[in-house]
């Protein structure tokens, strides 16, 4: 049998080959890891944490300019737009050793800093050094993609990747995309200061989400000065000046747009990276949207190269980028004597606008194109105690069950902490648990969690045995 240096390479250090990575290293595999920028990839130093980081300065800054809501004086923040934006680096600087090769090579993980290469099926060139392995993991994530718009690359368009360098707010922000990763930056950015104009192709944000998800957020954008186009193609840009100011054409139902921007800001979807990677060498496929293709087992068409997280999709979040590298990683240790098919049966998602919007598993939209049947049980945050003292009364938990029964099929939750509560009926439905074992559990009150046990108990009601309820009305009249 052929001898390797290694059990396992993992190529990429960002949310999913920093837990293939981990996982190889505790079961004692002998790994090493090919990182070729920054460790903890988009998560950690251009997605996750810098926009979260971000939004909580923005949220502080609406908090202060509509703080008469609770009798308090309300100010118009001052936005030192660099000392938000050190902060947001502070919030990169002070996680990252977390991610850091250091602490990699403390958990039995050799790392190499470079960029990985495919050699063939059992080699891995990263610059000079050839490494040679059993098994490879691809972990080379996303980045953002930039449509092909004339005059757009001129404009020196910020993305995700670039965004977190600005240091001087955007007098006028042109944010293309009305996505998760535009909506919370539009909003974000505004709050802060900017004359945002949201531009999307699609007649509505948040398309994945529910229409009604959409038009609330859209009411809640357009509220807060937000200029939200949809219906709009971008078509061109022009009379772009060396600072990137300049104008955008947009095709629109009513005829071409005019959209003056000092900065425009793209975020109409993320492409995986697979460039120079050596995958053709090795037949590995890649679909028309560039992602790599993989079977259930996470495997390329290479038996012995596995994929996982941004760069397979079909879900670009961390969460589904670490639980497709467990899969990743163990189908490629132990894929000898079994494997485990990757599960998507219970996938979470949240967007992190003010208010949030969270969902698990199927929204109605969905049920309606797969033509499956569902009962829909809908409870307002205006009906929720601690959502009405908090002044966060906004939004809704939407339950989707199977009719006839008290099976979870799907929750959207839009509201403050939305990504927070949606957690109870992910374990649900992850654990087969019903709206029933949701109403027989006790929640702190007042809290907002209690929505799930108003959104059971409304379920509950409208289920209720009306005829037993008849029959012990009759007997306690009897007894009185
Ligand atoms: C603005 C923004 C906000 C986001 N917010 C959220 C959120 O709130 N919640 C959430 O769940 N997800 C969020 N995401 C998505 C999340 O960041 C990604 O799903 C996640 O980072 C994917 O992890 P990954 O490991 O697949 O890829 P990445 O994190 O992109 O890591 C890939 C790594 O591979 C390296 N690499 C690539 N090619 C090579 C090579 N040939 N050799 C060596 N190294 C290589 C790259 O340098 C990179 O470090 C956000 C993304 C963005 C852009």
């Amino acid at each position: 049998m052929a001898r390797y240096d290694n059990n396992l390479v993992v190529i990429g250090g960002g949310s999913a080959g920093l837990i293939a990575a981990y996982i190889a290293a505790t079961v004692k595999a002998k790994v090493t890891l090919v990182e070729q920028h920054r460790m903890g990839g988009d998560c950690l130093n251009t997605g996750c944490v810098p926009s979260k980081s971000l939004i909580s300065a923005a949220r502080v800054a609406h908090q202060m300019r509509t703080a008469d809501r609770f009798g308090l004086g309300a100010v118009e923040p001052q936005v030192h737009f660099d000392k938000v934006m050190e902060r947001v680096q502070g919030a990169i600087d002070t996680i990252a050793p977390k991610d850091s090769m250091e602490r990699y090579r403390s958990l039995g993980v050799d790392c190499v800093a470079g960029t990985g290469r495919l050699v063939d099926a059992h080699h891995v060139a990263v610059g000079d050094q050839e490494l040679t392995t059993r098994s490879i993991v691809l972990a080379t994530g996303a980045g953002p993609f930039v449509p092909p718009v004339p005059g757009l690359s001129d404009a020196r368009p910020l993305t995700s990747d670039n965004l977190w360098e600005l240091r001087e707010l955007p007098k006028r922000l042109l944010v293309m995309g009305g996505g998760p990763i535009g909506c919370e930056l539009a909003q974000s950015f505004a709050r802060l200061g900017a004359q945002v104009t949201l531009i999307d192709l699609e007649a509505r944000l948040l398309p994945r989400e529910d229409a009604d998800v959409g038009v609330f957020l859209l009411e809640v954008f357009r509220r807060e000065g937000v200029d939200v186009r949809l219906n709009h193609r971008a078509v061109r840009v022009e009379a772009v000046g060396a600072d990137g100011a300049g104008r955008l054409v947009a095709e629109t139902l009513e005829g071409p747009a005019t959209l003056e921007f000092d900065r425009i800001l793209v975020a109409v979807g993320r492409r995986p990276s697979t460039v120079g990677l050596g995958l053709e060498a090795l037949g590995i496929t890649t679909a028309p949207s560039g992602v790599i293709q993989v079977d259930d087992y996470l495997r390329t068409a290479c038996p012995n190269v596995f994929a996982c997280g941004d760069a397979i999709g079909p879900y670009q979040f961390t969460h589904m980028a670490s639980h497709q590298a467990w899969f990743a990683a163990v189908n490629a240790l132990f894929g000898w004597a079994r494997k485990f098919k990757v599960n998507y049966r219970v996938v979470p998602w949240a967007t992190y606008t003010d208010p949030e919007v969270a969902r698990v598993g199927l929204s109605e939209e969905d049920a309606r194109r797969d033509g499956i049947q569902v009962e829909v049980t809908r409870y307002g945050f205006d009906d929720v105690d601690r959502a009405i003292a908090e002044g966060s009364n906004e939004g809704w938990v939407k339950v989707l069950t199977k009719p006839g029964s008290d099976r979870i099929l799907g929750a959207t939750i839009v509201g403050s902490h939305a990504g927070e509560l949606l957690t109870e009926y992910v374990l649900a439905m992850t654990h087969g648990l019903g709206l029933k074992q949701i109403m027989g559990t006790i929640h702190v009150y007042p809290t907002l969690a209690e929505a799930a046990k108003l959104a059971a108990g409304s379920w509950r009601k409208a289920h209720a045995p009306e005829h037993l309820l008849r029959w012990v009305g009759w007997l306690h009249a009897l007894r009185r």
